[in-house]
């Protein structure tokens, strides 16, 4: 293919940061590549990044199948729906996920393709004056050189290592790994109870292997309200996850057959045994190479790329966005910077609110909240009114044997603005979104008292704890 190798806008990454921030610039008149390397194990280009190769999509899509697996064994009883014991067929799972990844992979090729974006498939490393070399992922393709007037880096993050559990993709391994685990292991060790090992625990969980979350801290979720997070404990244990707080993982050994994992906890030294372990203890942002060694590109403490609230390096022209910056790791996020970036190279005015991007944990119940915390607002000595609506008030919840958790409503004390939303329960991720709408307009609690909300749905617990927040929930008793 020969390229044109002067451009408007060049983006190096395709993940859901820099393919969105391509299409965007596409659609303003921008003349637009987008260089990236991700491959498959055929060596086939699939754009999409992590979220869509390793990450959201495929973790979703066996969140769902192992779901239906446990439904199928334990919960269709209860319907009068008399199933005999259902069996696995893993390969068949994972080849659904695989197809899913492909399907949604292939769309986005065929829409760069349509929008006229230039794919690169190598790997980019920023040169001076705006320039970038590309080496092909083909071996034999010759490196070259293209130009943009504007450059984006968006080439996400990976899995961080630690010396105590070092990879070795087969009996220890990362997120990738746990995705496509052949068979179901019999006992599993998570190194780290953080988002990404809670919902792969709970995968392998529902398909019958013993989960064991070995993790540091003493506190659970402490990224989320303190509310959900205790409830989510109580719900994970009672579904069988072994999780161990404050055991720090300390060293690992590789047998024959299996791994001996070392903690330590707040009393002694201990051991455990499994067939797999998984290393879930964080992500650091991926900038090996991404730069040659004469390029001044500012680095922040946590080693990403440091930019302004308009995703600015110290480079001029040149920006950065998703996980290979400040904020949270999330595909929603680093979309949202994409376009922000298009538009601000475009000349346009934008706005990316980053006080209201929600987080959501895809288990079961779902966890998902948008906004403070209690314990930020406390810390922070903003006076606030709370309102808590249970889903097993909620008709809907009700009919889906799904009545666990609750909404949780923080409203400022005299303004009434709403100051944060947490909710765990059924499809938490989808619910929480009227109050992230309700947010962004800058909307308070009486805002959404006063909404009509269709019954029965899952959101009337969110016009209830609305209502709670004064006190006159319809559902429940209220405190006066
Ligand atoms: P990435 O998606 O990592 O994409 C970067 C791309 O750049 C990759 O294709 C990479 O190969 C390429 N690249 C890297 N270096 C170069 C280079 N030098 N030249 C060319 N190309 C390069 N987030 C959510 O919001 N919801 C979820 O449910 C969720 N679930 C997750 C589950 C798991 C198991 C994991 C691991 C992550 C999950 N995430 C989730 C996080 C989400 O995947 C990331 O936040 C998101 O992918 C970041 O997008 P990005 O575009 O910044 O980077
Ligand atoms: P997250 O950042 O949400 O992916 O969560 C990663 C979790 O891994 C954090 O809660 C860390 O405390 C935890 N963690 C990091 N190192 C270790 C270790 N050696 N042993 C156990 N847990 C760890």
């Amino acid at each position: 293919m020969t390229y044109n190798n002067k451009y408007d806008v060049v983006v190096i990454g395709a993940g859901p940061a820099g393919y969105v921030a391509a299409i965007r610039c596409s659609q303003l008149g921008l003349k637009t590549a987008c260089i990236d390397n991700w491959q498959d194990k055929n060596g086939k280009h699939r754009p999409g990044g992590t979220c869509l190769n390793a990450g959201c999509i495929p973790s979703k899509a066996l969140l769902d199948s192992s779901q239906r697996f446990y439904q199928v064994n334990n919960e269709l009883a209860e319907h009068g729906i008399k199933v005999n014991k259902a069996s696995l067929n893993i390969a068949q799972m994972m080849a659904r996920k695989d197809n899913i990844v492909h399907q949604l992979s292939s769309g986005i090729s065929s829409l760069l393709q349509a929008n006229n974006i230039d794919l690169h498939h190598g790997s980019g490393q920023l040169q001076e004056n705006n320039q970038i070399e590309v080496m092909p992922v083909d071996a034999e393709a010759k490196r070259y050189i293209i130009e943009g007037k504007n450059i984006i880096l968006a080439t996400g993050s990976q899995a961080m290592n630690i010396p105590a559990a070092p990879i070795d993709n087969h009996k220890i391994v990362d997120s990738t790994g746990a995705l496509s685990f052949k068979e179901v292991p019999k006992r599993l060790a998570i190194i780290g109870a953080g988002v990404i090992g809670l919902e792969l625990g709970s995968v392998w969980n529902r398909l019958g292997t013993k989960v064991i979350l070995l993790e540091a801290r003493e506190d659970f979720l402490p990224i989320a309200d303190r509310l959900l997070a205790s409830e989510a404990l109580r719900h994970f244990i009672s579904q069988g996850l072994d999780i161990r707080l404050g055991a720090r993982v300390t060293s690992s050994s590789i047998g024959k057959k299996q791994i001996t994992v070392s903690y330590q906890d707040k009393q002694e030294q201990k051991r455990i045994v499994v067939d797999r372990v998984l290393v879930a203890v964080g992500r650091i942002p991926q900038t090996k190479k991404l730069f040659a060694a004469n390029v001044n590109l500012l680095l922040d403490e946590g080693g990403g790329i440091d930019v302004d609230k308009y995703c600015r390096t110290n480079l001029p022209n040149v920006y950065a966005i998703g996980d290979i910056v400040r904020g949270p790791m999330l595909a929603h996020k680093g979309s949202e910077e994409g376009m922000s970036v298009a538009e601000t190279i475009a000349g346009n005015k934008n706005h990316l609110n980053m006080n209201l991007i929600p987080a959501v944990i895809y288990t079961l119940p779902e966890i998902a909240w948008v906004g403070k915390t209690e314990q930020a607002l406390l810390k922070e000595d903003i006076p606030f009114n709370t309102g808590i609506f249970p889903f097993a008030a909620n008709g809907r919840a009700k009919t889906m044997s799904a009545d666990t958790g609750q909404v949780k409503i923080l409203s400022h004390a005299e303004t009434d603005k709403i100051l944060g939303v947490h909710i765990i329960g059924p499809f938490a991720s989808e619910v929480l979104q009227t109050a992230v709408i309700a947010m962004e307009f800058d909307g308070s609690a009486e805002d959404l008292a006063r909404s009509v909300f269709a019954h029965p749905s899952l959101s009337e617990a969110v016009h209830e704890a609305a209502l709670a927040v004064d006190d006159r929930a319809i559902h429940v008793i209220n405190r006066v």
